[in-house]
């Protein structure tokens, strides 16, 4: 948990000690310091929620159950539990063999990363992972992940041309999967950002080769999300969910910033489990999601 308090340092610095600040010199419960609580929140990225939670807190103390500072961060802690229930995320249960998951985004919210992590992460567990270089309109995407799956020692499906076709890699790589009798296959797919309604149609595509292989596949759809972009990150992170039926949210970078508060943004606007968050560059780190331990790091 130290570890995770620790990455977590700078929107814990944001909120928890932004919070103890407010209260320095003894200062009592005003509107005053209620405003500035609320910029405070709003600046760590938890959006409307900022607002939300301050004139929840306002009433409490209208009505004086707020007497300082440690009721406040309770009656916060406990908002803010309760915005992310039902939001608890880590390993989904993998009854299909192989489970076929696939992962999107735009570039440069940590997909590929991510991706290595989630190999990492399985392999530590025992079961043999494949991974699909499915972003062909990036060789530098295919060429970042070969060297993760090489450091590794985990197979991997690739073509060495640009422009090759994704939904051609998906087919390969679910095949592969099966006959080398792999537990997991993680594919990868394009994340660009200028053409947005073709890179929807070639999700689409991908999505349905994956299932003509394997009848239910891709049996998990992981949306990864910059953390650090918070309503940036939602907006097109809508873009995603309106085109893929995506199951679970990876939100990277979290040990970045101070604006972590996103994840309460996220949650509330796209509604989806928080399957893991990104707490760094290297492979181990990638923590399966839990509201209590999250909430305790920022603000207890
Ligand atoms: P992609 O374009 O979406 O595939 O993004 P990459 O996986 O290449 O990541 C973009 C940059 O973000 C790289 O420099 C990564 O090292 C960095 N990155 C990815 N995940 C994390 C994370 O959880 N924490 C930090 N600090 N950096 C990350």
């Amino acid at each position: 948990f130290d570890r995770f308090k620790e990455r977590l340092s700078k929107t814990r610095t944001a909120i928890s000690d932004g919070l103890t600040g407010l209260f320095k010199g003894g200062r009592k419960i005003d509107q005053e310091l209620l405003d500035e609580l609320e910029e405070l929140l709003y600046t760590s990225d938890l959006g409307p929620l900022a607002g939300e939670l301050t004139e929840d807190l306002a009433r409490l103390h209208k009505r004086g159950e707020l007497k300082g500072e440690e009721d406040v961060r309770q009656a916060m802690r406990a908002k803010l539990l309760a915005k992310l229930e039902g939001s608890g995320g880590g390993d989904p249960v993998m009854t299909a063999k192989p489970t076929i998951i696939l992962v999107v985004g735009v570039n440069g919210s940590g997909k590929t990363t991510s991706i290595a992590k989630l190999a990492h992460r399985f392999q530590s567990q025992g079961k043999k992972v494949i991974l699909g270089a499915g972003d062909t309109f990036r060789a530098a995407a295919a060429d970042q992940l070969q060297i993760w799956a090489e450091r590794n020692g985990a197979d991997i499906v690739r073509q060495h041309k640009d422009n090759a076709d994704p939904a051609a890699i998906a087919f390969d790589t679910c095949s592969a999967a099966i006959a080398r009798g792999m537990d997991v296959a993680i594919i990868d797919t394009a994340g660009r950002l200028h053409t947005q309604s073709n890179l929807m149609q070639e999700l689409d595509k991908v999505r349905r080769v994956i299932d003509k292989k394997i009848p239910g596949a891709p049996h998990e759809t992981w949306l990864v999300i910059d953390g650090t972009n918070g309503q940036n990150a939602i907006r097109q992170a809508k873009e995603f969910t309106a085109a893929v039926d995506v199951t679970g949210l990876i939100v990277a970078k979290l040990d970045g910033t101070a604006r972590g508060g996103a994840v309460f943004a996220i949650k509330d606007e796209l509604g989806l489990p928080i399957r893991y968050i990104g707490t760094g560059e290297s492979l181990e780190l990638l923590e399966a999601f839990e509201p209590e331990p999250f909430v305790d790091a920022i603000v207890s």
